[in-house]
């Protein structure tokens, strides 16, 4: 027995040494002594940890070789200088910065991404001087950031740019991030800038900082606080991330298949594929249930959509196939069976 584990031990050593898994960082700005902005009751470090946490999520859900590492999972302080260290050490290929702007006055509002540079336009260093302020709640801060004082305009002009050579994919990452996000949420598009934060100076990989609204403005604040709203544009930031993943890094980036039970898949086919759905349930059904009795249980298969296990039968390559079977599952009892739809393993209307 103890052979045995030794061996599992060293076989899962094997391929965590060798599986070649693609590491996004995602940084959920702020965080414990650090608010970020605030107005009223809302706060800056809230809205980053739940979006970066959503975010994550859906990446970790949807790919077999995508590993995410947070800088932060709860409400903890965590340096500037450290959520770029966890990135390198870790040898990310990507590096995400949620923030949300804020503003003297309850105007400015809008969507912008950054990317490490030195700023072109004095308003764009303000975001910037912002962001990087937090700094003077760590220790020895100007050491950490050669020498510059957050706070002065001036100490801005020697900075160094370690980020120079990540800045074409930087920058198409920014583009892809924008279009995605602002297809799904109202905010106006402020585009993509070039300032110097502290959070992505030192970053060995393409990084980029998203400043989702404005929390001083009342329209940003209220859609961007919704829980629905940010999980609409969290599902769109990841599929922005995938997307250069797969099309910029030409990383092959592989989809979980959807039922990971048993012998029971749904292929991930790019051809449709049709199955009968016969039953719906709220919770997963045992092996001892009923229709593991009226099916081969080879032949059903179950996804997830809308908070419910859905049942299917079969596998078909064409409608009519699919057709011809759907009298013998309505026959069992599952009067209200109907034929869904599949490509590359998600459902398809
Ligand atoms: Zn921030």
């Amino acid at each position: 027995m103890k052979k045995i584990l030794i061996i599992v031990v060293l076989i899962n050593l094997f391929f965590n040494l060798f599986s070649q898994n693609y590491i996004v960082v995602l940084d959920a700005g702020h965080g414990g002594k650090d608010p970020g902005a605030i107005y009223g009751n809302v706060r800056e470090k809230d809205i980053t940890l739940s979006m970066a946490l959503e975010v994550g999520k859906i990446l970790t859900n949807k790919y077999n070789n995508l590993e995410v590492i947070y800088t932060r999972q709860s409400d903890i302080f965590v340096p500037l200088i450290e959520r770029t260290r966890i990135a390198n050490k870790e040898h990310a290929n990507l590096f995400v910065s949620f923030h949300v702007n804020a503003s003297k006055s309850p105007e400015p509002s809008g969507y912008e991404v950054y990317v490490m540079g030195n700023a072109k336009v004095k308003d764009w260093l303000e975001t910037a001087i912002a962001e990087n302020s937090v700094a003077i709640y760590e220790d020895n801060y100007l050491e950490s950031y050669d020498g510059i004082d957050p706070n002065s305009t001036e100490g801005y002009i020697a900075f160094s740019l370690y980020q120079n050579q990540f800045l074409d994919k930087s920058l198409i990452l920014a583009d892809k991030v924008t279009s995605s996000t602002l297809q799904v949420a109202p905010f106006m598009n402020r585009g993509i800038k070039q300032a110097p934060f502290f959070v992505l100076y030192k970053a060995t990989m393409p990084s980029i900082l998203i400043e989702m609204g404005f929390i001083t403005n009342q329209q940003d604040r209220i859609w961007i606080t919704n829980k629905d709203n940010q999980k609409k544009i969290a599902n769109n930031i990841a599929n922005a991330i995938a997307d250069y993943i797969i099309n910029v890094d030409n990383f092959p980036l592989v989809e979980k298949t959807i039922a990971a039970d048993k012998d029971t898949t749904i292929a991930v086919s790019s051809e449709l594929i049709y199955y009968i759905q016969f039953l719906s349930s709220t919770e997963k059904l045992t092996y001892n249930h009923k229709i593991y009795k009226d099916f081969p249980s080879d032949s059903i298969s179950y996804y997830s959509f809308n908070n419910a296990y859905r049942y299917i039968y079969g596998h078909f390559i064409n409608f009519n196939q699919a057709r011809d079977k759907l009298n013998y599952v309505k026959q069992k009892g599952y009067k209200d069976a109907f034929i869904v739809k599949f490509k590359d393993g998600q459902r398809v209307f």
